[in-house]
């Protein structure tokens, strides 16, 4: 009979991890607490308009293109429809009110910024040659196996993006450009190694494409394999308990009291859940415990989500991170007089072709202690003053976007709001965090949190494993599966399904 694993989580690494083992022989069941599965896939309508939660934009999504050729072994292709960014824009940095266009290709993006900085072509490409350099030696982001980890400069895995921006060019504005788009990946100054920055602009620079009709296509086709291939994957069942005999992991109980027996455990949730499921076994050592408790997690974010009156506001194929003329690396440290510093205003793709946007995101950072006071309430039933507090911070957000955008705001018909509370309630992510641990380059090994637990037969899998966002979960995913089937035999999987 088939080993059966239990995965507990339906966010994307799940139902990667779910899809992967499915395919090859074991039997799975997803446990999902929430009605609705997919994690930071979700999507949900607010006054007639569809919003993502946790997936506007993906790279590397092109022919032969790392993404592409993940989305090509999930089978994914044929039910994912894509609407490309600007090529010659499709990320804009706006520092003080002024706008600077990233353009796709690693010649285009120096020559472009170029423009703005004649004198800085050099260091422009100094700067793109070591973000190649780096991402070229990252093995498994470009579906290599470990073995080639040599090539790579492990200098780099110990300098923070902050530092090595610093060192391309003594020119503050071009500094200030370069690193604008930190809230891709919660940057913190001197802290945030090298290569993510280096994976996260070269993923994004490959190609940069919107998921048209949202990106729970994406949950909702791996179920559908999953599902194809005998799998299970159950909502409304959230684990309770990871139950344990004195070697190894034997059962999840659920909040319904049902238990659910299997031979391999994934957790697919924010290490610090994992580890309050498995109480107070003695499998887990203290000093794992106390490290994951210290372990410091990314910033959570403030969001409005923004329907517009029917065919007022042109589509907008480009992201903007708008950024005030102080530091961008500040962007985490405001005061309540000065929030929000930064915030990344996105349309929503609702249609492959249509000239007019239907909806918008505003998304700024907001830490937890802004709504901590709340974190015992239950969601709807939170309270006036809760309310109060997400209308002002919305007003405050929509009063700078018509800043930046004059007479947007007669165009928008509606608005809604989420907060750090949100993330947390539907995630479970700490503290609402939004890429979950935070990797400092200073103290590698304290932040990294293995697909291995002490626990034989337990492993973890998602965005707290490897990196976050689409490609860091995937193969995130393809690492943890890779410890039941041989990361080189998943490897060589994916490289024959083209
Ligand atoms: C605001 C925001 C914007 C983002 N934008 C992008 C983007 O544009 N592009 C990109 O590539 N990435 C983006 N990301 C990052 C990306 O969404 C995440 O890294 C990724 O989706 C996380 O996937 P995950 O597998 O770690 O699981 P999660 O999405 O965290 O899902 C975990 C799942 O586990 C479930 N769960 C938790 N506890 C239990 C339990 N006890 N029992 C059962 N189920 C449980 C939760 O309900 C949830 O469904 C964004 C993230 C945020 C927050």
């Amino acid at each position: 009979m088939n080993k059966h694993i239990a995965i507990v989580g339906s966010g994307l690494g799940g139902l990667v991890c779910g899809y992967i083992l499915a395919k090859n022989g074991y039997r799975i069941t997803i446990l999902e607490k929430n009605p609705q599965p997919g994690g930071c896939l979700q999507t949900f309508v607010r006054h007639g308009a569809k919003f993502e939660t946790g997936i506007h934009y993906i790279g590397s999504v092109e022919e032969g293109q790392v993404l592409h050729r993940l989305f090509r072994y999930l089978s994914l292709l044929p039910d994912v429809k894509l609407r490309s960014l600007d090529k010659m824009a499709y990320d804009t940095i706006s520092i003080g009110g002024k706008h600077f266009l990233c353009a796709n290709g690693r010649e285009n993006f120096v020559e472009q910024l170029a423009q703005y900085f004649p004198q800085e072509r050099a260091n422009l490409q100094r700067y793109y040659n070591t973000i190649a350099d780096i991402t070229e030696n990252l093995p498994l982001h470009s579906l290599r196996t470990q073995a080639s980890l040599d090539k790579l400069n492990l200098a780099y895995l110990q300098t923070s993006t902050s530092e090595f921006i610093e060192s391309i060019t003594p020119n503050h504005l071009l500094r200030q450009v370069l690193s604008g788009n930190l809230p891709l990946y919660g940057g913190v100054y001197g802290k945030t190694p090298l290569y993510i920055h280096a994976l996260i602009r070269d993923f994004y620079n490959k190609s940069a494409y919107r998921i048209v009709g949202g990106s729970d296509v994406i949950a909702r086709s791996l179920i559908k394999s999953i599902r194809a291939m005998g799998g299970e994957v159950r909502t409304l069942a959230q684990v309770t308990k990871i139950c344990c005999d004195s070697a190894k992991a034997v059962g999840v109980t659920l909040q319904s009291g049902e238990e659910v027996r299997a031979d391999y455990f994934i957790t697919n949730i924010h290490p610090l859940r994992t580890i309050e499921l498995l109480g107070d076994t003695n499998l887990i050592r203290k000093a794992y415990r106390d490290r994951v408790a210290g372990m410091k997690n990314t910033i959570s974010n403030f969001t409005v989500y923004i329907k517009f009156k029917k065919n007022t506001v042109p589509y907008l194929n480009t992201n903007i991170f708008y950024h005030d003329s102080g530091d961008v690396w500040e962007c985490e440290n405001y005061t309540q007089d000065s929030w929000h510093k930064s915030f990344l205003y996105m349309h929503v793709c609702s249609s492959a072709d249509s000239p007019f946007a239907e909806a918008a995101v505003a998304i700024a950072y907001m830490r937890f202690d802004e709504v901590e006071r709340w974190k015992n309430t239950q969601r709807g039933q939170r309270g006036s003053d809760y309310e109060e507090f997400k209308r002002r911070k919305a007003e405050c957000l929509l009063g700078e976007l018509e800043k930046q955008n004059p007479g947007i705001m007669n165009n928008i018909e509606a608005y809604s709001t989420s907060t750090p509370l949100t993330y947390l309630d539907y995630t479970g992510t700490e503290r609402g965090s939004m890429y979950g641990v935070l990797h400092d380059c200073n103290q590698p090994l304290l932040s990294a949190v293995s697909q291995r637990t002490k626990i034989p037969n337990l492993y973890q899998t998602g965005q707290n494993i490897n990196l976050h966002g689409i490609l860091g979960v995937m193969i995130g995913a393809l690492m943890t599966a890779g410890e039941l089937l041989g990361t080189d035999n998943v490897l060589a999987q994916v490289a024959k399904a083209g």
